[in-house]
């Protein structure tokens, strides 16, 4: 189930491509993203930007209408845009995680059906794994399918799913077999839709529960998806033609969103570190600028370090897994670091802000919110560092 070696854009084009990218955000995301996060409001403007910038296919490959980017060029877009505004990421991203697992997966016939369809946005969606009550363990999930008729009819309930009431789609796990042991034998991944994806027209059976009101992470929706007898048809939803597979495609599809999480929090902790340098110079205590006390410095060194050591294993993770292997150890290495390093340096940036750091006025407070999520997203913190170690005993057998 490995992919091929991925494609590498040359740094000319690549360059290209991100300056087109950060002219849009300086343009675009730089004048709404303060009011669009306090209003809580769905960016529509800019999600059709980002449609026509391509971000919705951004790893599907050109075949299927997609750019075809590697995921280094990939990680580089995530950290510019999540610099600026980190939920937007979310929006395109929880979707390529669904049609990641698709174009790695998928049968032939699914990948000409879903991913064109993908690419351009029009059909959006994310990863459906969490449930009410399983969240760190995928394999205690209650939400079945069985097969009739060429049909798997669907029941259960999905929580905390990225794009669940604005998109339409998801890759969903389920239990295909209830009794299976061990438990991860009997999961299996559909993908569905709450459309029709030919008529547009609305479908029976599945529907969205509330929407979920969090700390931060504003603007793109976290919703419930709740499944009552929803039927798709078995051989364009069973993700791979084969059940028993899900748990594996579940976990290989959150490599890259580990890596798109590390990312993330790279452009939460370059932000606030930008934002502390440039305020450092002007905020004076005692006849000078905060920047010359020491212990600013301190503070300062500790955060620039911690960040550029964060950007290198985020690097280090998406050039490993362009090469097609399996990268749980690098993107988890990736994923904890960096992620801690936005909530240490989000911190820190509120204390050199002082009072104005817990201002709504000030883009420090969003990044103090924002950086929590980077350590709970795409399995937490405590569930990365035991399968860093699992990896390295596994690696290193004695
Ligand atoms: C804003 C937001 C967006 C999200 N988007 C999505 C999405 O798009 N799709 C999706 O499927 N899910 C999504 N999630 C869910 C997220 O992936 C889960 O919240 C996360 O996996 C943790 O699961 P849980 O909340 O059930 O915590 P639990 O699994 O109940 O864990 C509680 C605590 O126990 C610890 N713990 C659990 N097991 C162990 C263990 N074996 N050893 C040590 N410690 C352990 C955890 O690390 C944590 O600290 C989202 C969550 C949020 C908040």
């Amino acid at each position: 189930m490995a992919a091929a070696e991925t494609y590498q854009m040359p740094e000319a084009d690549e360059r290209q491509m991100l300056d087109s990218i950060q002219k849009w955000i300086e343009k675009k995301v730089a004048p709404v993203a303060m009011d669009l996060e306090h209003a809580d409001e769905w960016p529509a403007a800019l999600v059709e930007d980002m449609k026509e910038l391509g971000l919705f296919g951004a790893l599907i490959d050109p075949e299927y209408g997609g750019l075809g980017l590697s995921a280094a060029t990939y990680s580089k877009i995530v950290m510019m845009i999540a610099e600026e505004w980190m939920s937007l990421t979310g929006i395109f991203n929880s979707h390529l995680m669904m049609a990641q697992i698709v174009q790695r997966f998928g049968t032939d016939r699914q990948k000409e059906y879903w991913l064109p369809k993908f690419a351009t946005g029009e059909l959006r969606g994310g990863l459906g794994l969490t449930e009410p009550d399983a969240g760190t363990d995928l394999q205690a999930i209650r939400t079945t399918a069985r097969l009739e008729g060429g049909k798997y009819i669907v029941n259960g309930a999905k929580t905390w799913i990225s794009n669940a009431i604005k998109g339409h789609a998801c890759a969903l796990l389920v239990k295909t077999d209830t009794g299976a042991e061990p438990r991860y034998k009997g999961m299996s991944m559909l993908i569905v839709s709450k459309i029709d994806p030919e008529t547009g027209a609305a479908l029976p059976g599945i529907r969205n529960g509330q929407k979920l009101e969090k700390l931060g992470y504003k603007g793109i929706d976290s919703g419930e998806f709740i499944f009552e007898d929803y039927a798709c048809d078995a051989e364009l939803s069973l993700v791979g033609g084969e059940e028993g597979q899900g748990f594996f495609m579940a976990t290989g599809g959150l490599e890259i969103g580990r890596i798109n999480i590390a990312a993330r929090s790279v452009g939460i902790a370059k932000r606030a570190l930008r934002e502390s340098v440039a305020y450092s110079q002007t905020r004076k205590t005692m006849g000078k600028p905060i920047c010359e006390h020491q212990a600013i410095q301190l503070k300062l060194g500790d955060m620039a370090a911690r960040t550029r050591a964060a950007e290198l294993l985020v690097e280090d993770a998406a050039r490993a897994y362009d090469t097609g292997a399996r990268i749980d150890m690098e993107a988890g290495m990736a994923k904890y670091f960096a992620s801690e390093t936005a909530v240490e340096v989000a911190t820190e940036a509120m204390r050199i802000h002082g009072g104005y750091g817990y201002s709504k006025e000030y883009v420090i407070e969003r990044l103090y919110r924002d950086a929590p999520l980077m350590c709970i997203g795409e399995g937490t913190n405590e569930l990365q560092r035991i399968i860093i170690a699992k990896q390295l005993i596994k690696r290193n057998p004695v």
